[in-house]
């Protein structure tokens, strides 16, 4: 996908931090924006056309994940729901120190809930991963205390891609009557994602990461599962989540997810081979790298380490190029420690520094990656001279 920046173009290859909005989602938002400004709480008629549209929007959204409408809160996005679905379980149980089970490749939405749980005064177990970035289920078995109040493991992960065996843990954790939540930011709108058939108690998604706006997303909650409000005030979202609803965004955010469901199997298809031309250019080339996270990977995410380059210089590099990517998640691209994730998996000392992780997503063409893997040789050329 090429963008115009004045008087360049460049290719976006950071899908996993964000996408490019969908153009028919951006016309729906506009269009509703202009149309409707009343209040979708207010009783009179003029608010009626937005109550419908909230409704059709909770429809459509949970239909693409095989929930039922009345499960599905709208949220900020993946932050809020994260720290809603953790927090909001614990705090109930605080008085007994509860304990949280997470993985240690969570997205820091995840982490940081956990930590400020910690600091209030519970425990928090952070389970390992395989060199894939994969959590045994056995590890999850062992694990599990009476005082677990809630598992949390993200169904893939955001800067490796690895899919994690949700299902299994979900019934392990089940086996032993505790509330199982995933992140599934990077997942929804990407790969089949059924809650039904995982099982899953809660599930946190963010628009941005398919093709939606920003700012807007969901929590799934399980129908019977008590869970308290994480914020408070008035009654919307079934008491769940106070605050007036941004209805056009709602709207363009079911839309996003209904294209990208409907036509999954044919991105998934070209960002793949968007992501196997990228690796054969640098393979034909005699390029040495790695590639992170395993064989069971989300379908466009590709983290590639070299070594005897930093990943920030590399990816640098390719922003002066006109290329896009980036070194690890978006939000922790400022920092230079490395990475919590690339740690976990263990990844070799030598390549380690030297991580980039290149995203596609529906608007890239196999043209963006024959490119970004000449660049890469020709970068990674220029450095070994
Ligand atoms: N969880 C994961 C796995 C993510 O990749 C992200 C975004 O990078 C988030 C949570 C946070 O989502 P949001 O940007 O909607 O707050």
């Amino acid at each position: 996908m090429t963008v115009a920046n004045f008087s360049s173009e460049i290719i976006y290859a950071d899908n996993a931090a964000t996408t490019p909005l969908d153009a028919d989602a951006l016309n729906l938002m506009l269009e509703l924006q202009k149309k409707f400004f009343a209040n979708p709480s207010a009783a009179y008629k003029l608010s009626r056309p937005l109550k419908k549209i909230l409704r059709q929007s909770r429809e459509k959204i949970a239909a693409c994940i095989n929930a039922e409408p009345n499960e599905i809160i709208f949220t900020s996005g993946g932050t809020e729901s994260d720290n809603h679905a953790i927090k909001s379980v614990v705090l109930e149980h605080l008085s007994e120190r509860p304990n949280i089970i997470t993985s240690a490749v969570e997205h820091k939405a995840v982490l940081n809930s956990c930590a400020a749980m910690k600091n209030l005064g519970c425990t928090v177990t952070k389970l390992p991963v395989d060199q894939c970035g994969a959590v045994d289920p056995l590890e999850l078995k062992k694990n599990i205390l009476p005082q677990t109040a809630i598992i949390s493991i993200m169904f893939a992960n955001n800067e490796v891609g690895t899919i994690q065996p949700i299902k299994t843990l979900v019934e392990i954790a089940h086996d032993a009557g505790k509330i199982f939540h995933t992140d599934a930011v990077q997942a929804v709108g990407h790969i089949p994602v059924d809650v039904k058939h995982s099982g899953v108690d809660m599930l946190s998604a963010s628009a941005h990461k398919f093709n939606g706006p920003k700012g807007v997303g969901f929590l799934y909650i399980r129908d019977g599962l008590k869970v308290l409000p994480y914020i408070d005030g008035g009654a919307q979202e079934f008491s769940m989540r106070a605050g007036t609803e941004n209805v056009p965004a709602i709207a363009a955010m079911a839309l996003a997810l209904e294209k990208n469901c409907r036509d999954m199997k044919i991105i998934a298809e070209k960002i793949s081979t968007c992501v196997d031309t990228v690796i054969d250019r640098l393979k034909n080339n005699g390029i040495d790298f790695i590639i992170n996270g395993g064989d069971n990977r989300l379908p466009g995410h590709l983290s590639l380490s070299f070594k005897g380059i930093g990943g920030e210089s590399l990816m640098h590099r390719l922003d002066l190029k006109n290329i896009c990517v980036s070194t690890g998640s978006a939000c922790n691209s400022r920092q230079t420690t490395t990475s919590h994730v690339l740690r976990a998996l263990n990844v070799p000392k030598e390549y380690i520094g030297g991580t980039i992780r290149i995203s596609f997503g529906k608007k890239n063409s196999t043209v963006d990656a024959r490119i970004i893997g000449d660049r890469l040789t020709e970068l990674l050329r220029a450095v070994a001279d």
